[in-house]
């Protein structure tokens, strides 16, 4: 049997009745990955796998040993974490995120190589990378969305069990939507930021992408949960997420917002969302079209937010305390060749474009404008869910694009992010569900948003249409 096929929730079944050990999962995984991580690319620095210290926790704990891979943004102890940036080549954190000591202490093997990204997250492709694109596994001349697109890929492609990523305006959902496999991004404040490196410190949150529901619940109640260490951790209890799947969604009032129907949504994606929200319909769920009136300022409120908060964020790569170091004349000169060679041109437009965000004379006219608005998308948010337990929509207005498509017009790259960016913005936990696939073979995602900390019915939503279609089950051809 191919245990990497498997999911966490079906392996530590096996486990438990001690079927297999969690070495073999290790060793099918290694496997997977050195036959197929050349075509896909979803892992960085793939020789690291080697390292002959990697084995298997194998514990009583709830996790069981089960291999988890990480986004390259995520601290873990030892291991190279660079953001998949030439800045910060070689920087070996001493010490864990928050999240990687919750699944440590839950009896979870972290992977000592990490999941290919956008450099810093700033993107929607995984083609600014600084290691080059990763190829989705449904068509490999096409993107895997981004930026966690490396852990997408590498679920989808079934070289991993279960994965972290990082959404900050989509990150996670978008590439999952891509993919063809399940992605979470939770309210801010559910899940420590503490050994995230940090893109928009107000956006930014760390979430599962796995093969299923069930396995989003398993790792989310892992993650999830106050930290001293992160100020804007919230202190509210974690419940057991697994617990509410499997209740049927009768009666549940779902809101469809009118905005997310726009003009320039690919006809396929559209009729796969009408069919699954007719689904829900017949499985009990009232259904009916609300407006979001402030969506269409959600694009470029988050290109001034998320740039400001980008820019301030990456003064601390100075040359002096991580990663890449350029020699020079004078400590001015060290900054400005340093800076030069160690970020892309991307990383590169989010300084530029943040800094003049911030700057003084700009300022009121542009960033307090756009703090303004986001409250606006937040109290659109809030209305609605004053009277409907969850919104459903697309998650992306098309499915994968080809590789190089949109790199060179950024403005058509930052729109493929519309659908998931307003969540960012307001807080509020989302996932992408699969939900069908176009003529072409290629996985399209749908969308479920609840009210602040409702992952619990967002995960309910799911499981129970995933269920009743099993679209989840469908593998790519590699
Ligand atoms: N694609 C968006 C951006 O480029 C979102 C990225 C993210 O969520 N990290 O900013």
């Amino acid at each position: 049997m191919e245990l990497n096929k498997l999911t966490a929730h079906e392996l530590i079944g096996q486990l438990e009745s001690n079927k297999i050990k969690p070495d073999d999962i290790l060793s099918s995984l290694k496997q997977r990955i050195q036959s197929i991580n050349s075509k896909v690319k979803g892992y960085v620095r793939v020789s690291d796998l080697l390292s002959p210290q990697l084995e298997a926790r194998s514990s009583k704990l709830p996790l069981k040993g089960i291999p988890v891979s990480i986004k390259d943004n995520i601290c873990t102890e030892g291991y190279n974490t660079e953001c998949c940036s030439k800045i910060l080549t070689g920087f070996k954190p001493p010490y864990d995120a928050t999240v990687i000591k919750k699944l440590k202490a839950a009896g979870a093997t972290i992977l000592p190589i990490k999941t290919n990204m956008d450099e810093f997250a700033f993107g929607s492709s995984t083609e600014n990378s600084c290691f080059g694109p990763t190829h989705n596994p449904w068509n490999l001349d096409c993107v895997p969305g981004g930026s966690s697109g490396g852990s997408a890929a590498v679920v989808a492609a079934d070289e991993a069990i279960v994965a972290l990523g990082s959404d900050t305006g989509g990150s996670i959902r978008q590439p999952a939507s891509f993919c063809g496999v399940v992605g979470l991004k939770p309210t801010y404040g559910r899940v420590s930021r503490y050994g995230l490196i940090a893109f928009a410190s107000s956006l930014d949150q760390i979430g599962p992408l796995t093969k299923d529901v069930e396995d989003n619940a398993i790792m989310l109640n892992v993650i999830s949960g106050y930290d001293p260490l992160d100020s804007t951790s919230v202190n509210i209890p974690v419940p057991d997420y697994t617990k509410t799947l499997g209740k049927n969604i009768k009666g549940l009032k779902i809101a469809i917002p009118k905005e997310y129907f726009i003009s320039g949504i690919d006809s396929e994606v559209k009729t796969c969302i009408e069919e699954a929200i007719n689904q829900m319909k017949q499985l009990g769920a009232i259904t009916k079209e609300v407006s979001l009136p402030h969506t269409k300022y959600a694009v470029p409120v988050y290109y001034i937010i998320a740039t400001a908060e980008a820019s301030s964020n990456l003064a601390r790569f100075d040359a002096v305390q991580y990663g890449l170091r350029v020699k020079a004349e004078n400590l001015i000169d060290m900054y400005k060749k340093t800076r030069d060679q160690g970020f892309g041109d991307e990383s590169k437009r989010r300084i530029i474009l943040g800094t003049f965000a911030l700057s003084h004379g700009y300022y009121d006219a542009y960033y307090s404008r756009a703090l303004k608005v986001r409250t606006l998308i937040k109290s659109d948010f809030d209305s609605v869910f004053k009277e409907f337990d969850c919104i459903v929509a697309p998650t992306a207005p098309t499915t994968a694009f080809k590789i190089g498509e949109k790199t060179n017009d950024p403005l058509q790259m930052y729109l493929s992010d519309i659908f998931t960016i307003s969540a960012n913005l307001a807080g509020i936990p989302a996932i992408s569900v699969p939900c069908g696939f176009t003529k072409k073979e290629l996985p399209v995602g749908l969308q479920i948003f609840a009210k602040p900390f409702g992952e619990e019915i967002i995960l309910q939503v799911a499981h129970t249409y995933e269920q009743a279609t099993l679209w989840h089950k469908k593998k790519a051809k590699l």
